[in-house]
C-alpha cells in the first residue's frame, strides 16, 4: 500500500482519533526514520518519547530475537526471571522497595490510582484519618482511561466521558498558597509530574514540590510521580524528582522503558505495597518475559555506554543552541526543560504551527504541545550534529526564510553521531 491507499483505507475503517501526518513511515535506523519513498527524517520526537535507543538498535534486535525464540508470553500465574531481574534495577534507580508491571503509561497510573485509594483503606482501618480524594495539577497530563483522565487537567480529553472517576480537585501549577489550601485529610494522594510533558515541558518549582512531599507526610497520604514522560533517563538523571531531591512514594514509568515495546511499571515504597493483596489488581500481559527482557538490554545498553552521562551533555548543549535562538529571535518566549526533554516556547499559536511544517518540509520531526511550545523528546543516543541541524533549520525559519536548505545534506547522507 501506498500513503494514499493507507489514508483512504483508514479514513474509512479506523476511528478517527488522530489526524496523522501525512507520511508513510517504513523503517529507521539510528535517529532516522525513512518513508515510502526512501527520505531519511530526522527524528526528534521518538514516538512520543518511547524510542530511547533510537531505530534498530542491535543490543534490542539481539534482545527480542533471543528472546523469542524462548518465551514471549506468559501469564502472571507463573514465574519467568524478567520481572524480579527489571524490579531489581528499577527500584534501585528510583530509591523504592517494589515494582508492578503493566502495559502503558495510563495502566501504571491506574495502579497507581488504585494503590493509593486501598492504602488510604488500611490506614483507616489502622486509625488514621485519610479520604478518598486526590489533588492533580492544572496542565496535567496523566492518561486515557477513566481514573488517569480524571487527573487530566484539559477538559477536552475528560469532558466527553463524563461520569469520569470523582474524587479529582486540581491546584494551580506551582501555587504553594493554592496546594495547601486544597489539601487536607480527605487527600489520599498528590500526584504530579515533576516535569509537565503535555502541559509544555514545564518543572514544578522545588518549593511547590517541597510541599507536596511535606503535606502527603503530615497525613500519611501519598505522593505520586508520574514519571511516565520524564523518568528512565530522559532528563539524565533515572527520574525527574532526583533534580529536587525529593522522594515520592510511588512513581510510575512507561514510554521509553522497552525501547519501544509496550511496558509500563508501578514502583513503590513496602509501606505502600502494604495495601495490594494477590487478586486485588492484576494484568493479562503486563511485565511479560519479551518486554522485560528488550528493558534489560536497554538498561544494560544505558550502563555499558554510559547513556545518561550523554544525554546530559547533549541536553545541554542542546538547551545552549535554543537559548541562542531565544536571544536571536523576538518571537521566542522561553526555553525550558533538562536533558532531553526540552522546549522552546514561541509568540503565537500560528508561528508554532508553521515552524513545526517548516520543519516537516525540511524532514525534520518535532510536536507541537499547549499550542505554541515545540517539543523534543529525541531519542538518547542524539548527536551534536544532530542538534546543530536542527538550530539551523529553526534559526532560518524563525528569520522568516521558507525555502532555506540547513541541514538538509546531513539528513539526506544520514549523518549519526556527530
Ligand atoms: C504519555 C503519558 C501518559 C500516558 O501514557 P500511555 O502509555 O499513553 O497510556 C501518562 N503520563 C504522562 C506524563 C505521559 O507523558
Amino acid at each position: 500500500m501506498n500513503l494514499e491507499e493507507v489514508k483512504a483505507a483508514e479514513a474509512e475503517l479506523l476511528l478517527a482519533t488522530y489526524e496523522r501526518n501525512p507520511i508513510l513511515f517504513v523503517r529507521g535506523e539510528g535517529v532516522y526514520l525513512i518513508d515510502e519513498n526512501g527520505e531519511r527524517y530526522l527524528d526528534l520526537l521518538s514516538g512520543i518519547g518511547v524510542n530511547a535507543l533510537g531505530y534498530a538498535h542491535p543490543a534490542i534486535e539481539t534482545a527480542i530475537a533471543q528472546q523469542s525464540s524462548r518465551l514471549i508470553h506468559l501469564s502472571n500465574l507463573f514465574y519467568h526471571e524478567g520481572q524480579a531481574k527489571l524490579a531489581e534495577r528499577l527500584t534501585k534507580a528510583g530509591g523504592m522497595d517494589r515494582a508492578f508491571f503493566c502495559n502503558s503509561g495510563t495502566e501504571a497510573m491506574e495502579a497507581a490510582l488504585k494503590l493509593a485509594r486501598a492504602y488510604a483503606g488500611v490506614r483507616r482501618s489502622e486509625g488514621a484519618t485519610l479520604g478518598t480524594k486526590f489533588l492533580a495539577l492544572e496542565n496535567s497530563f496523566h492518561g486515557r482511561t477513566m481514573g488517569s483522565v480524571a487527573a487530566t487537567h484539559k477538559a477536552k480529553y475528560r469532558e466527553p466521558f463524563d461520569p469520569v472517576m470523582p474524587g479529582v480537585e486540581f491546584v494551580r501549577f506551582n501555587d504553594v498558597e493554592d496546594l495547601k489550601a486544597k489539601f487536607s485529610t480527605d487527600v489520599c494522594a498528590i500526584v504530579l509530574e515533576a516535569i509537565q510533558g503535555e502541559g509544555g515541558i514545564r518543572p514544578v518549582s522545588k518549593e511547590f514540590l517541597a510541599t507536596a512531599r511535606e503535606l502527603t507526610q503530615s497525613t500519611g497520604a501519598l505522593l505520586i510521580a508520574d514519571e511516565i514522560q520524564a523518568g528512565f533517563g530522559r532528563t539524565g538523571k533515572w527520574f525527574a524528582y532526583q533534580h529536587y531531591g525529593v522522594q515520592p512514594d510511588v512513581a510510575t514509568l512507561a514510554k521509553p522503558i522497552a525501547g519501544g515495546l509496550p511496558l509500563g511499571a508501578v514502583l513503590c515504597t513496602n509501606e505502600a505495597a502494604r495495601a495490594i493483596h494477590p487478586g486485588m489488581h492484576g494484568t493479562t500481559f503486563g511485565g511479560g518475559p519479551l518486554a522485560c527482557a528488550v528493558a534489560l538490554a536497554v538498561l544494560d545498553t544505558f550502563e555499558n555506554e554510559q547513556v545518561l552521562d550523554h544525554v546530559t551533555e547533549i541536553g545541554t548543549y542542546f538547551k545552549g543552541r535554543l537559548e541562542q535562538l531565544a536571544k536571536k529571535h523576538d518571537s521566542v518566549l522561553d526555553v525550558r526543560g533538562l536533558g532531553l526533554m526540552l522546549a522552546i516556547e514561541l509568540n503565537t499559536a500560528e508561528l508554532a504551527k508553521e515552524a513545526l511544517n517548516e520543519l516537516l518540509k525540511r524532514r525534520i520531526i518535532v510536536n507541537r504541545t499547549s499550542e505554541t511550545v515545540l517539543r523534543f523528546l529525541p531519542p538518547y543516543i542524539l548527536g551534536k550534529a544532530h542538534v546543530d541541524v536542527l538550530a539551523e533549520a529553526l534559526d532560518e525559519i524563525l528569520t522568516g526564510q521558507t525555502d532555506g536548505e540547513a541541514g538538509a545534506a546531513q539528513i539526506a547522507e544520514g549523518k549519526q553521531i556527530g
